[in-house]
């Protein structure tokens, strides 16, 4: 028996400091169940693929370092600009009530992190994402390919343009506050077709207007009292 002793420290005493750096490392994936149990389902998101995505997009990949260890927590964070990550609750919230299929084509108009990109692209077949601010969308196209994602197609530009080349879009989702629908977003949604965008004055009370066209006109009703930040015309 004491024979093997030194055979056995010399394999564990090596391995030490590797335990004890994984217990240094917050567990994002325990935090992103808890996210999904209790700020999510616990307010009524139950559609399980949008559950299943909120589970599987590492958030905190999206947060800049030093807010890293608060990216599962229930608000918006900075991600430098002046702009923010969504809380994840309107995230689900927004993505469920796009009612996304495995085929569609989505427009997105401001990119910000990536992270709603993301998610949408965990549940449709293309993410067309368009971002302002050129910072912003090179860092987002930065960590989305370190994750690999290959069906988002991110664009620096002007959002209130939309993607004419591309359209028509299955759903559209407007994630800054412009102060009414604009009208060429509507445009290049399909007939059928879903949108959601926060509507409202620049600091002012804004409404998550769900839309869907019908015969050419967007059918629409308020469903959530909400605050994005706004969206801004991009210099010609
Ligand atoms: N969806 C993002 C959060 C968006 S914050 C995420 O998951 O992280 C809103 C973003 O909209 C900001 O990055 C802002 O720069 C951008 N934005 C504002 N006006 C815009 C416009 N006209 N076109 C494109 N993006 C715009």
């Amino acid at each position: 028996m004491i024979s093997f002793f030194p055979f056995l420290s010399m394999i564990i005493i090596p391995v030490l400091p590797f335990l004890a750096c994984a217990q240094n490392q917050p567990n994002f994936t325990l935090q992103r169940q808890r996210m999904v149990e209790q700020q999510i389902k616990a307010r009524g998101v139950h559609n399980t693929e949008v559950l299943d995505a909120m589970l599987k997009v590492p958030r905190h990949r999206f947060v800049p370092e030093s807010y890293r260890a608060r990216s599962y927590d229930d608000n918006p964070l900075p991600i430098g600009e002046g702009q923010t990550i969504s809380q994840p609750y309107i995230v689900a919230f927004m993505t469920e009530a796009l009612e996304v299929n495995k085929s569609d084509r989505i427009l997105e108009i401001g990119t910000g992190s990536g992270y709603q990109a993301a998610v949408l692209a965990e549940l449709a077949a293309e993410v067309y994402t368009i971002e302002l601010i050129t910072e912003l969308g090179e860092r987002a196209i930065q960590i989305l390919n370190d994750l690999n994602y290959k069906n988002i197609h991110v664009k620096i530009g002007d959002g209130f343009k939309g993607w004419p080349e591309e359209a028509p879009f299955d759903a559209v989702i407007i994630t800054a506050a412009p102060e009414e629908i604009p009208s060429v977003l509507v445009e290049q949604l399909k007939d059928g077709g879903r949108m959601i965008v926060p509507v409202g004055p620049v600091g002012g009370v804004q409404n998550l207007i769900l839309g869907k066209k019908k015969a050419g006109r967007l059918e629409t009703r308020d469903v959530l009292p909400v605050r994005f930040v706004p969206m801004v015309r991009g210099k010609e």
